[in-house]
């Protein structure tokens, strides 16, 4: 593979920096050691601007390139680990109780360090790259909060390019989507309100255990009948918490859960069904259910010229045969589609030696790739600024 020489020259020095974040790792909006070390190494680059304390622990470094023009490309990485107890048992395992970078962040964040040290190194460019390191990308809203707290006006992008590594076994195999690419998500909450009771006496109360039931039941018919089957959603209860007693029906159920869509009508049709569903269970059994709906991230549209843009700065590092134009629709969902309403641009997968998926308490990053992804991020300033 082609890679820019002067970052393949660096693999050691990637690897070193990949697998002290991954033995540090931090979860959303606490990166302090993790934003700590990207200031430290993008001052040390010779970042024209480093900005932090963005989005709370947030990143933005600045490089101007040795052409004058008014574009500006920004490049995003993610910083934030997952509360997952690693199992590798890799010599740089987390050291961390709990937390691991199970979805590859410390392998994002270092390959966009890879591409900053190449572009304040080599400058071949006419315009200003902007290097977003953000915080809190699984489900917390690290992008929205970064642009919440001014990122694109304070740094204007022009486009903006993400990527996310893909433990396919395949090095190097880049793929992209054009257009509607990834789902939308929702969160939810709901509390069913009964009255509890003796066990042995379920006439004197509200069994919210049953009602709960009914709910999740209800819940799981909305997608089979109520979207058109022509159109795509996912609705997944992922919680359900009552009781702790044998002889005691508890007053209150939790049930907590996602929505997963591809378009805003089926979001609102989803939404709706849900509240209806608990507002009909409710006046039924003569109990308050609360509902609690938040859209934690949009649907991630990548730009079609933007995108081919992209896989041909790509095919220049790992070759023709290696870039593909995808048309899978991914239900999972990534919080730079937050971004990428806000400002054109495309996100493509990299495809590396591991075979774990990510999430996975076992999930391995193949460093190998490291200087792959920097030159990629790195080539598409190149080509987008072209002196
Ligand atoms: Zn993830
Ligand atoms: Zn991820």
């Amino acid at each position: 593979m082609p890679v820019l020489p002067q970052i393949a020259e660096r693999i050691d020095e990637l690897t070193a920096i990949r697998r002290d974040l991954h033995a540090h790792p931090e979860l959303g909006f606490q990166e302090y050691r993790t934003s700590a070390v990207v200031q430290d190494l993008l001052t040390r680059y010779g970042v024209d601007q480093v900005h932090t304390g963005m989005g709370a622990t947030g990143v933005v470094g600045v490089i101007r390139g040795k052409g004058k023009g008014p574009r500006r490309v920004g490049l995003r990485a993610d910083m934030d680990a997952l509360p997952i107890q690693e199992a590798t048992n890799l010599p740089f395992a987390s050291r961390t109780e709990g937390v691991m970078h199970a979805c590859g962040h410390d392998a994002h964040t270092t390959m966009l360090l890879g591409a900053a040290r190449y572009l304040a190194e080599t400058r071949n460019f006419a315009g200003t790259a902007v290097l977003i390191f953000q915080p809190a990308e699984e489900g917390l809203g690290g992008a929205r909060r970064m642009m919440g707290d001014g990122l694109f006006n304070r740094f204007p992008c022009d486009e903006v390019f993400g990527m996310h590594n893909n433990p396919n076994g395949i090095p190097g195999l880049v793929k992209i989507k054009p257009g509607v690419a990834m789902a939308g998500a929702c969160f939810f909450d709901i509390v069913v309100r009964g009255v509890g009771s003796h066990a042995a006496m379920p006439e004197e109360g509200r069994d919210s255990i049953m009602i709960a039931s009914a709910l999740v039941g209800g819940l799981h018919s909305i997608v089979s009948r109520n979207i058109p089957p022509t159109k795509s959603a996912v609705l997944s209860v992922t919680r359900f918490n009552a009781g702790n007693a044998y002889n005691v029906l508890p007053d209150t159920a939790t049930i907590a859960g996602t929505v997963r869509y591809f378009n805003e009508e089926v979001r609102e049709l989803i939404e709706c069904r849900i509240k209806d569903i608990c507002a009909g269970l409710a006046n039924m059994h003569n109990v308050d259910i609360d509902v609690d709906i938040r859209n934690v991230f949009d649907v991630l549209v990548n730009d079609a010229d933007l995108s081919n843009a992209y896989l041909a700065a790509a095919a220049e590092i790992v070759g023709a045969d290696n870039i593909r134009v995808s048309d899978d629709l991914v239900t999972g969902s990534e919080d730079f589609a937050d971004m990428l309403k806000a400002i054109p641009g495309a996100y493509c997968t990299l495809g590396h030696g591991g075979t774990i998926p990510v999430h996975n308490p076992g999930y391995v990053f193949d460093d190998a790739i490291l200087p792959v992804g920097a030159s990629i991020m790195a080539r598409i300033v190149e080509k987008r600024l072209q002196i």
